[in-house]
């Protein structure tokens, strides 16, 4: 069979350039490599003479010798090469793991035809903190179930000493393509092979310690930094601690989904704490200085003489701490005033002295209201 011209193998021009040579080697390594091209039984092939051209065209000095003289020039037998090119920018299997490596994430050992390499799953946690660990962030160490490789197959699935086998079904594509043709034109439906769901390989002996999954559950402890300044429905992500990649993709993330319980004492909004404090209807009329609980502590407080209920005061940075930037929100501190359900008559003797001298003869008040109800006829 006679040898293609290797310009014509890489589809490109007789002056084309180092760079535009790469590409299209790469271009054309990526769509006729065996483990991505399954369907095409002559991918192999293709991918050998692309190899082949590329270890020429790729050497300026070979590639100047091919020029000249042409296949004999540079005595190019593409199946002694192949697996033994040993180009500047390719050693080789270390040329393929390149290429898969740009392209899927890494993780493929030449040799072996292996499955695409796929990222895990994400895993969601949903995490319930105590309310000053929200504030002042926290170190929490938590165990989550979520599937890692099986170490004993390596994650394969398949028993140690075996290997998964080429799905049957769809030549190792995991897909099954029916092709209609309908008075629109031709349509192309591909579904998911039903022998090897997608996998292209089926395991024909289980591996006993994962029964063919490739993975196992574990319980897995996980150190999580909660920062400070965190919130109800904070979501934190973690990478890499998610469920484990597939064929030697990377894993997935964890996302921490932050709960925070609710405080006796503290109620908050965003960075703005809010605390109520009591102060006794004495204290609002008289003023007076009291403590109060801050998050860092007791914080003391000046209650001005004539302060009314439901007065708010601020405390300056007494508040939660802003999430991710610098600074903290304040206190807001909200006064109530106990009016005492019970006095003793000396008391009430007391405050209506009080009144009296504020103008307002409240036990007479007591005394008209009584003599109205006579008047009118009450029934007591
Ligand atoms: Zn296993
Ligand atoms: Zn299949």
């Amino acid at each position: 069979m006679a040898k293609r011209d290797y310009y014509e193998i890489l589809g490109v021009d007789r002056n084309a350039s180092q760079n535009e040579i790469k590409k299209a080697y790469r271009k054309l390594a990526r769509k006729y490599h065996p483990d991505v091209n399954q369907d095409d039984e002559q991918a192999e092939d293709k991918f050998k003479e692309i190899q082949e051209a590329y270890e020429v065209l790729g050497d300026e000095q070979k590639r100047t010798r091919y020029d000249q003289f042409g296949h004999a020039g540079v005595n190019g037998d593409g199946h002694q090469q192949y697996g033994g090119f040993g180009g500047q920018d390719f050693g080789g299997f270390g040329g393929f793991e390149d290429i898969f490596d740009a392209f899927f994430g890494g993780g493929f050992s030449g040799g072996e035809r292996r499955r695409r390499p796929r990222k895990g799953s994400d895993l969601r946690y949903k995490l319930e903190i105590e309310f000053e660990e929200a504030v002042f962030g926290a170190e929490k160490e938590v165990r989550i179930p979520r599937t890692e490789n099986c170490e004993k197959c390596d994650g394969s699935g398949a028993k140690p000493g075996t290997q998964p086998e080429t799905c049957s079904a769809c030549n190792g594509s995991g897909e099954m393509r029916q092709v209609k043709e309908t008075p629109f034109g031709r349509f192309v439906n591909v579904a998911t092979c039903s022998r090897c769901g997608g996998e292209g390989t089926v395991i024909k002996e289980h591996c006993p310690e994962c029964q063919g999954e490739g993975k196992v559950v574990r319980r897995r402890k996980v150190k999580l930094n909660i920062p400070e300044g965190v919130d109800n429905g904070t979501r934190l992500r973690v990478r890499g601690e998610g469920q484990a990649g597939t064929y030697g993709g990377p894993p997935g993330d964890l996302y921490v989904d932050i709960s925070v319980k609710p405080h006796d004492t503290f109620k908050r909004d965003g960075t703005t704490v809010y605390s109520e404090i009591n102060v006794s209807f004495v204290e609002a009329i008289l003023g007076t200085e009291i403590e109060v609980p801050t998050l860092d502590g007791k914080s003391k407080l000046k209650i001005p003489a004539g302060t009314q209920p439901k007065t708010e005061f601020t405390l300056k940075g007494k508040g939660v701490p802003h999430f991710k930037r610098k600074g903290r929100g304040d206190q807001i501190v909200i006064v109530n005033v106990d009016i005492p359900k019970k006095l003793t008559q000396k008391q009430k003797q007391l405050v209506r002295e009080l009144a009296l001298s504020m103008g307002k003869n409240i036990s007479s008040d007591e005394s008209f209201l009584n003599r109205v109800k006579k008047a009118l006829g009450g029934n007591e």
